[in-house]
């Protein structure tokens, strides 16, 4: 292999060229990235950088040390065979870069909402304009009760902003919780001093409003959308590659043609372990799948299929979750009996300390086996790392002492 191009210059593209020299990738190696800048972590966007407790959030990179040719600015706009096609600042076209080896690291987009002129927050430049316009008392209308949604409610109510959250599911973070966890994060707003408009689906959106569905409007002086992202995988249409819901790769990472894999939020990845696709969405597969990604495209045979971990910081509590979304499970109460969800097989809640009573808390998801599925963790970080762990190991639990919060959690 002597030319390896890797597309997007995120968290995952960088990971990716590093561990390209880290595993003895002596030939060419060219980093193309949209954004103008270096690459940089982004979970600080929503957080330290919102609240103004940092300006920055670049990663160390040293092209010349890692003898990257890296063009930031350039956008990869079309994948013709084994060629690249590029554009550079102000989309004028840019140089075709051929390849041996490519690695996709595109991320993703914000899922848009039909209106102009609302706010988004996937970049360095949105999360600055957004800190500038989050004033003392200013009003703000945040659309989406996921992890986002919730933190950026948090750093606006830090600085005194007066915030609504509108969310068109019954409980919040509804895309990875079922309603029976969900509802217990529901009251951490009205705590903070935000207001939460639960059942409320907005149909458009606009600089200063929103529209609801049923036609009626709510006003803000800032209005900023976060109900999803999609990858950022329209540079690949008619490149021959599968793309569905990101672009399909195997548990090896490779997309189905010789010397091309895809990594991070872009990637949909064959999951051995559940059975089904697997999309990145968290910076952990961004941070790991690029070094399996890497040993097989230089020929090794590597799987990768961790148990998929996201966290958040909201309201002063750090909530971790381990799993896959469970939001489409049916899922039992403890006393009630377990039954498969459709691509998940733990169904039954095991709960550590009462959500409604205690400030930290824990929840696992056992199988029908007791094996533990998935865990979210409230400030119960002892819980969540050994959760995670045994989850990782597909190892079984007690759960009448899993049950009892006085006691660690363990396998059986
Ligand atoms: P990205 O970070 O999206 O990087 C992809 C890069 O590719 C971008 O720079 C993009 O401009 C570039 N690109 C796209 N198309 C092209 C093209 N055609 N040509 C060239 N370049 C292109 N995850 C967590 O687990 N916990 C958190 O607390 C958390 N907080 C977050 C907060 C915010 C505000 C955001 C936006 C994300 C957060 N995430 C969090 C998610 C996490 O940041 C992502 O999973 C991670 O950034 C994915 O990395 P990536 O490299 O795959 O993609």
């Amino acid at each position: 292999m002597e030319r390896v191009v890797v597309v997007g210059a995120g968290l995952a593209g960088l990971r990716t060229v590093v561990g390209l020299r880290e595993q003895g990738y002596a030939g060419e190696l060219t980093l193309v990235g949209a954004e103008p800048r270096g690459p940089y972590d982004r979970p600080p966007l929503s957080k330290a950088i919102l609240s103004g407790k940092s300006d920055d959030s670049a990663l160390p990179f040293d092209p010349d040390r890692l003898r990257v040719d890296f063009r930031p600015g350039v956008r990869a706009t079309r994948l013709r065979g084994d060629v690249v096609e590029t554009a550079g600042p102000g989309e004028t076209s840019g140089p075709d870069l051929d390849f041996d080896g490519l690695v996709l690291a595109t991320g993703a987009e914000p899922v848009v909402l039909p209106g102009e002129g609302a706010r988004y927050l996937r970049t360095h430049e949105d999360a600055h304009a957004l800190r500038a316009a989050l004033r003392p008392g200013a009003t703000v209308v945040i659309v989406g009760a996921g992890w986002i949604g919730a933190e950026v409610a948090t750093a606006a109510r830090t600085v005194g902003c007066r915030v609504t959250v509108v969310e068109q599911a019954p409980t919040p973070v509804a895309h990875a919780l079922p309603p029976q966890v969900g509802r217990h994060l529901a009251p951490w707003y009205a705590e903070a001093g935000a207001d939460l408009l639960l059942d409320h689906r907005v149909a458009g959106v606009g600089p200063n409003a929103v529209q609801f569905a049923d036609g009626t409007t709510l006003r803000a002086d800032v209005v900023l959308v976060g109900v999803g992202v999609r990858p950022a995988t329209g540079w690949l249409a008619g490149s021959g590659l599968e793309l569905d819901r990101g672009v399909v790769v195997g548990a090896d990472l490779a997309a189905g043609r010789p010397g091309v894999y895809a990594v991070g939020d872009v990637a949909a990845r064959w999951s051995p372990r559940y059975g089904t696709r697997v999309r990145g969405e968290h910076w952990d597969d961004a941070l790991r799948a690029p070094a399996v990604a890497v040993a097989n495209l230089l020929g090794g045979a590597q799987t990768y299929d961790p148990v998929p971990y996201v966290w958040s910081e909201q309201f002063g509590r750090m909530v971790q979750y381990a799993g896959l979304p469970a939001a489409g499970l049916p899922v039992a109460g403890p006393s009630a009996e377990s039954h498969a969800g459709p691509d998940l097989p733990g169904t039954r809640l095991v709960w550590r300390g009462d959500p409604a009573a205690d400030a930290r808390w824990s929840v696992f998801w056992l199988g029908p086996d007791a094996r533990v599925v998935a865990v979210l963790a409230v400030d119960q970080p002892r819980d969540f790392v050994a959760g995670r762990r045994i989850a990782e190991s597909g190892a079984a639990v007690d759960p009448g002492l899993l049950a009892d919060p006085a006691v660690s959690v363990k396998s059986s």
